[in-house]
C-alpha cells in the first residue's frame, strides 16, 4: 500500500464520520425541540417564540 492511498484512506474515514456526526446531530436538534417555559408545549428547535402561547423560549 502506498503512502498516498493510505492517505486518502485515512481522509474518507474522516469524512465518512464527519458525516456521520452531523446527521446524528441534526436529528437529535430535530427530534426534542424546546419545550414552552409557560405553557410547556413542545416547540421546534429554532423557534424563537412558543406556537402555542407565543411567550419568548430562552
Ligand atoms: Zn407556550
Amino acid at each position: 500500500m502506498t503512502p498516498i492511498v493510505f492517505l486518502m484512506l485515512v481522509l474518507g474515514v474522516i469524512g465518512a464520520l464527519m458525516i456521520l456526526r452531523n446527521a446524528a446531530r441534526r436529528q437529535s436538534l430535530h427530534g426534542d425541540g424546546r419545550s414552552c417555559p409557560r405553557c410547556g408545549a413542545a416547540n421546534r428547535g429554532h423557534a424563537r417564540f412558543c406556537a402555542q402561547c407565543g411567550s419568548p423560549l430562552v
